[in-house]
């Protein structure tokens, strides 16, 4: 080759390789494994590699470059030189096998093709050779079924049909069992079939078979599940697919022989052993497919000791090597091991945490190294829900523990199914005989998944333990009934549409839905966070709004809580505070203009002179008197009733977070939320004879108390009520709620201080948008608690800030600081109105569409938009800190415990991230992450 001909043809073989595992962009993760492994000395068939690029370049041509021919044929020349065998030829024919790989691992996305090169001349060759014609045929015939299949695009079940009729008309249970002559037959039929579904003939020259299988694995990577796959796991399209060909080795020559795959530990526990599984007198794609249930690999060692010792010893080296778990793919030929395959393996979050925690205890990795290479998310599953051990049980069936975790749902039967009913937020659990790339839609969008057949390797296992979802594997009692929509089990019959829970930790499948408990932590996952805590800079704090919340959010890691909401302390339906609450709504206007009333008259008898002042004196009387008429005594009596219940309330949350920062927020939504709808009140009035009506008449007082409460509700009503009377809108019209919160904020702080408690007190004003709005509220907040204080004769630090969640409060935040000794972003809101996005009405509408048309990158409410409310969130912490250069700043959105968006808030400068209680070990994790990515970046 000279210099000006650009490679087309990596080569692998006789110990050395073109490429190495840091091609992977070029050669895709299947081809830099071959070339590494064979640079490792380790045995792996010789073949070559296709790159990358030339996936992309024959999928807008469809062409291949001038030169690939040659480059090719010289390739193939070589392994035939390494084999010894002859590509086409007739006696030890050289057959190959077409495999596709991209640069990330798409497990299962695309086709392969195997035995190719086969043909009525080559197939003779490879019977005398092997002494076994049985096996020549059975080969030839998976080449043609799976050409048919992947090039010429015949449906799989027309060559199952086919397959069965044969075996049932022997009356044999496995492919293997038929003899050589309906294999024979069947290498006819499935070619007739494939003129008669395409009118194409089957291609008999080995090389026109190579070139097709070359175009069809480049096409595949446009099949819809591949771009599914793409599309959940953001990987970009232009990436490509590279072909690797392959020597065939043989599995399937009889019981010295056989296939697998193995992992270097267990992927589903973590545990430092070699797992994995095996099938003798089988080829690669029956270990996968689940047709056959596969062997554990440790029976192996009894089997055939040499090969097994061969394997363990790979697997080392590879383990070393890689500095990671593999997950392998071996054939072993006539006692012979060959490795077809290696890639980092996918795991469970159990095996992540457990395998870092190990690999650094065996000096393989560094501590920084197993903080950084744990994605966040995986730490969900082992927060996953296991069985109540409590619960009663009643057990369908068992079947292999093929991905932790516990889930109840519906059952359903096929893909598409389970997406339509998982899009409408219903849980359901895909059940399947087995499940196939088709069926990956469905898995997205399943709460669990069970499969009849297939084991630990199996499709359905390796794709639920990657999405960490609960899947039970390889149930084989079950008999899946997907033409009639249920299945039957043990003489049971479970019809689609009836829960069951699945435990995936177990392998145990229940009917109903079993009482789910929340995991238990500690181990090796405090141990990772306990490195993580050291790297981090950002505090993690909780989102919580009773001492439950709070207690798990300290168990979980969190260092305070950065939102507490008070909106639940007033009351919801059927508590006994929300009835007097609604006193207190529906008193506020008439009490707000008596006291207001007061202070005018006050300030005019102060001022005026003679009979003037008689008349003012008088107006006085009258205002006082208006304040303790009946329709204004309510509103007193309610909000003293309301402040014991705060003052408790607080008094338990401050307990429960001793000793840490407690942000907590003013009341917030608008005050319709706690009133009757007007259609409730209506409906009331117009048959005040139903159940419910009179219920609702009693608590308003009759029919005229009612029709004046409905009178109010109209009044209060709003066409937008997020953008409405809200927030510190209410602690401005109507300023007692709020100070009666202070007050029991303050006071429980005293009793919980004087019993020798240390609250730490923040005091958060919601929905500011200019300084005025803050300063009227915070002073009344000040006054409030130096009264309080200055009663009880005690000292406590508290601070008084503000959420920054409108779009004007960030970018006037310099003036905003000036009144505030912090700012917590409201993301959520910030994000609704920086949009002018109302949340609820997207996520039903249209936002899918959005993301669909890629008119958003992704969800805003899930993932910070960092180009729109991230530029806020920056803006604001400059302007802020240019006016109070301590000024504390945190966030309290849902995007809290969202990894990138916490990388964001630390590159801005961010004090600390709040969160909801099981988002704080993500949170933590992804916070040390964010400052060892940053590490990564500087040392490069
Ligand atoms: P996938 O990406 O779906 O795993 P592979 O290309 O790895 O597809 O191959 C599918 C199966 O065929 C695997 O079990 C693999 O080990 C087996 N296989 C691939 N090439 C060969 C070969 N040259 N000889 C024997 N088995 C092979
Ligand atoms: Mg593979
Ligand atoms: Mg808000």
């Amino acid at each position: 080759m000279t210099d000006s001909t650009p490679q087309l043809v990596y080569f692998f073989g006789l110990g050395r390789a073109d490429g190495t595992a840091a091609m992977k962009d070029v050669l895709g993760g299947k081809g830099a494994g071959l070339a590494e492994m064979t640079n490792l000395g380790i045995p792996v068939p010789p073949g070559f590699t296709i790159p990358t690029s030339l996936c992309i370049a024959y999928l807008e041509s469809h062409q291949f470059p001038p030169r690939l021919r040659s480059q090719v044929e010289h390739a193939l020349q070589r392994m035939e030189t390494a084999t010894g065998r002859v590509f086409g030829g007739t006696a030890r024919p050289l057959l190959v096998s077409v495999r596709s790989g991209a640069a990330l691992s798409m497990p299962g996305m695309m086709e392969t093709i195997l035995n190719l090169g086969l043909n009525d001349t080559t197939v003779a060759g490879l019977a005398t050779e092997s002494g076994n014609p049985a096996f020549a045929w059975d080969s030839y015939r998976r080449f043609v079924q799976m050409f048919g299949s992947v090039v010429f695009d015949v449906p799989k079940h027309h060559f199952e049909r086919l397959l069965e009729e044969r075996k049932s008309a022997r009356s044999v249970g496995r492919d293997s069992d038929l003899p050589v002559e309906d294999f024979q037959g069947l290498v006819h039929d499935f070619k007739a079939l494939i003129r008669h579904e395409t009118g194409k003939p089957f291609p008999d020259q080995p090389t026109d078979q190579l070139w097709g299988a070359i175009a069809a694995v480049f096409e595949s990577w446009n099949t819809r599940r591949a771009i599914d796959y793409r599309k959940l796991h953001d990987i970009p399209d232009t990436l490509g697919t590279a072909v690797n060909v392959v020597t065939m080795v043989f599995g399937n020559m009889g019981d010295d022989s056989g296939t697998g795959v193995a992992f270097t530990r267990n992927p589903s526990t973590g545990e430092h052993q070699l797992y994995g599984e095996y099938l003798l007198n089988a080829q690669g794609e029956d270990v996968v497919s689940g047709a056959r249930t596969p062997e554990p690999i440790s029976t192996l060692n009894d089997r055939m000791p040499e090969a097994y010792s061969e394997l363990e010893r790979v697997c080392r080296t590879l383990e070393r090597h890689f500095r990671d778990v593999q997950d392998v793919e071996f054939t072993i030929e006539r006692r012979k091991l060959y490795l077809l395959q290696t890639r980092r393996a996918q795991r469970s979050g159990h095996a992540a945490v457990r395998i870092s925690c190990e690999m650094v205890e065996e000096g393989l990795i560094s501590e920084e190294e197993a903080v950084a290479r744990i994605p966040p998310h995986d730490l969900d599953q082992l927060l996953h829900p296991t069985i109540d051990p409590a619960a009663k049980l009643d057990l369908l069936t068992s079947g292999l523990p093929a991905s932790p975790g516990a889930a109840s749902g519906a059952v359903v039967f096929d893909a598409d199914r389970a997406e339509e009913q998982g899009r409408r937020g219903e849980p359901v659990i895909l059940v399947r005989r087995e499940t196939s790339p088709e069926d990956f839609h469905g898995m997205v969008a399943a709460k669990a998944i069970l499969t009849a057949r297939g084991g630990m390797t199996s499709h359905a296992a390796v794709v639920a333990r990657g999405m960490g979802k609960p899947c039970v594997a390889g149930a084989q009692d079950l008999s899946v009934e997907e033409g009639s929509q249920r299945f039957s089990v043990n003489g049971r019959m479970v019809a689609q549409g009836e829960w069951i829970t699945v435990d995936g930790s177990t392998g145990r499948v229940f009917a109903g839905r079993a009482g789910l408990k929340p995991p238990a932590i500690g181990g090796h996952f405090d141990k990772l966070l306990s490195w993580a805590d050291r790297f981090r800079h950002l505090r993690v704090r909780v989102n919580a709004d009773t001492p439950a919340d709070a207690h798990k959010g300290r168990d979980f890691g969190a260092e305070g809580i950065g939102l507490c909401r008070t909106e639940h302390m007033f009351g919801t339906v059927g508590d006994p505070r929300l009835p007097i609450f609604r006193q207190v709504i529906l008193a506020a206007p008439q009490a707000r203009a008596a006291q207001l009333a007061l202070i005018d008259a006050e300030k005019e008898a102060s001022e005026a002179r003679g009979k003037a002042k008689r008349a003012a004196e008088e107006t006085v009387k009258e205002a006082k008197a208006a304040l303790k008429s009946p329709e204004v005594r309510p509103y007193f009596e309610g909000l003293k009733k309301l402040l014991t219940g705060q003052r408790r309330d607080f008094e338990s949350i401050f307990k429960a977070m001793d000793g840490l920062p407690v942000t907590i927020r003013l009341l917030d939504p608008p005050l319709h939320e706690f009133l009757p709808s007007s259609k409730e009140l209506e409906l009331a009035m117009a048959t005040p004879t139903l159940k419910a009506s009179k219920d609702v008449l009693r608590e308003f007082g009759g029919k005229r108390g009612t029709e004046k409460v409905l009178r109010e509700v109209l009044a209060l009503e709003e066409n937008n009520p997020m953008l409405g009377l809200r927030g510190c809108r209410l602690g401005i019209l109507y300023p007692d709620i709020y100070r009666t919160q202070v007050q029991a904020i303050i006071e429980a702080a005293c009793n919980v201080k004087k019993r020798g408690g240390d609250p730490h007190v923040e005091i958060m004003v919601p929905l500011v948008a200019t300084r005025e709005e803050l300063t009227a509220v915070a002073a009344d907040v000040r006054e409030v608690a130096e009264q309080v204080l200055g009663q009880r004769k005690m000292e406590l630090p508290y601070l008084v800030g503000t959420m920054i969640e409108l779009p004007r409060a960030a970018l006037a935040a310099d003036e905003i600081a000036e009144d505030a000794d912090f700012f917590s972003f409201g993301t959520n809101d910030l994000t609704q109105t920086a949009f002018g996005f109302s949340r609820d009405d997207v996520e039903g509408k249209f936002l899918a569409r959005y993301l669909e048309e890629k008119i958003l990158p992704m969800n805003p409410f899930e993932s910070l938009d960092e180009r729109g409310v991230g530029d806020l969130v920056l803006t604001a912490c400059q302007k802020g800190r240019k006016t109070k250069e301590d000024l504390k700043l945190g966030i309290c959105g849902e995007h809290g415990g969202d990894p990138s968006s916490v990388h964001f808030f630390h590159n801005a400068g961010l004090d600390y991230v709040s969160c909801s209680p099981y988002r704080v070990p993500l949170a933590r994790l992804a916070a040390a992450q964010a400052v060892l990515g940053e590490a990564e970046t500087a040392s490069k």
